[in-house]
């Protein structure tokens, strides 16, 4: 559930604050459904962008703007002289139209096993984002070695749960486990916009993946129906040249060095690249290492981790 905020009605200069109106003080945090306000009034994007929004808005001959930054919403009105009447009445009609929406994010991977480079990322996108939930989505199947068996699903689900036991926004999704089948990512998609209709979907990938989502079946569609959010892995340099122009527009580039301006289509599906986490581990660097007695790699996994693959014998 979302959290409380602050919902605050001042002016611009700061001249006047109408931050002691009786309602508008505190109440649940609501998310900006941008697409049902663009209907329902005039409204003048400034930016848009997935931490903040600038709507410009004429209301009752007064002129308005809401701000949202990272989920806190400022209400400033431009006319020092607006009566409190109107202000009111601009208020109960916006606390209509803003509708609480949830963000969910959905890492997908096999997790064999899980490590601090995918902990760090569920973590700092979900700070980075305002994301409500952030699920590790394991697939069922791990891809086979040749030179051991693949590890079970429960195994890598269990170690899933153990590292993120103690943060409430980081959670496991059985999604793909109870489908028991390899599940490609445009029917999961699917499945994920079902259960979530009313809510803003981040399916999460990193580099690698990314540079290689060409090869995924249907993966323009992929692309469409949810935002991406693309994560920098050292050795693998983010690319852009395999994909369409289309899809290329989409893009949102929030790494520090190549910020673009916001985007200000609302209703686009974006995909955001971000260099929020950079950390470099790998499982399958990890399960050589640990099958080759290296067991100093056990750092790079949380401690009950550690703990459980060595209880169950794990990558021997
Ligand atoms: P492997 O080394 O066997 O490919 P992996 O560490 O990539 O394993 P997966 O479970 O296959 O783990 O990865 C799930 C997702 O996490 C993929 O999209 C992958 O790109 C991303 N990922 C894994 N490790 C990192 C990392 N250190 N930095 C950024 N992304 C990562």
């Amino acid at each position: 559930m979302a959290a409380a905020r602050f919902f605050d009605f001042r002016m611009k200069d700061g001249s006047r604050n109408f931050a002691d109106l009786p309602e508008i003080v505190f109440f649940e945090e609501l998310r900006l459904h941008a697409r049902q306000l663009k209907g329902a009034i005039e409204t003048d994007f400034v930016t848009d962008w997935v931490t903040e929004m600038w709507l410009d808005i004429s209301f009752e001959g007064h002129k308005f703007s809401i701000n949202n930054q990272f989920g806190d919403f400022w209400f400033f009105v431009e006319d020092p002289d607006c009566p409190d009447e109107i202000l009111l009445r601009f208020y109960s009609h916006f606390k209509v139209l803003l509708k609480p929406m949830d963000r969910f994010a959905y890492f997908g991977g096999t997790f064999d096993p899980v490590h601090k480079g995918h902990l760090n990322i569920g973590r700092l996108l979900a700070v980075r984002f305002r994301l409500d939930e952030f699920y590790f989505l394991p697939a069922f199947h791990a891809p086979h070695k040749p030179d051991r068996p693949p590890t079970s699903a429960y195994h890598r689900h269990a170690m899933l749960v153990l590292a993120t036991e103690s943060d409430p926004k980081l959670r496991v999704s059985t999604l793909e486990l109870e489908k028991r089948e390899k599940r490609y990512t445009i029917d999961t998609l699917a499945d994920l916009r079902a259960l979530h209709p009313e809510d803003e979907i981040f399916f999460v990938m990193g580099a690698d993946s990314w540079n290689d989502i060409r090869t995924w079946r249907d993966w323009e569609n992929v692309l469409l129906g949810v935002n991406h959010i693309v994560v920098t892995r050292p050795g693998f340099p983010l690319s852009t040249d395999h994909v369409s122009d289309a899809v290329r527009e989409r893009i949102v580039d929030l790494r520090s060095d190549k910020a673009t301006s916001p985007v200000n289509r609302s209703d686009a599906d974006r995909i955001y690249f971000t260099d929020a986490v950079i950390y470099d581990v790998s499982a399958t660097e990890l399960r050589t290492d640990l099958a080759d007695g290296h067991l100093d790699r056990k750092d790079d996994v949380p401690a009950e981790v550690a703990k459980y693959i060595e209880k169950y014998e794990l990558y021997r």
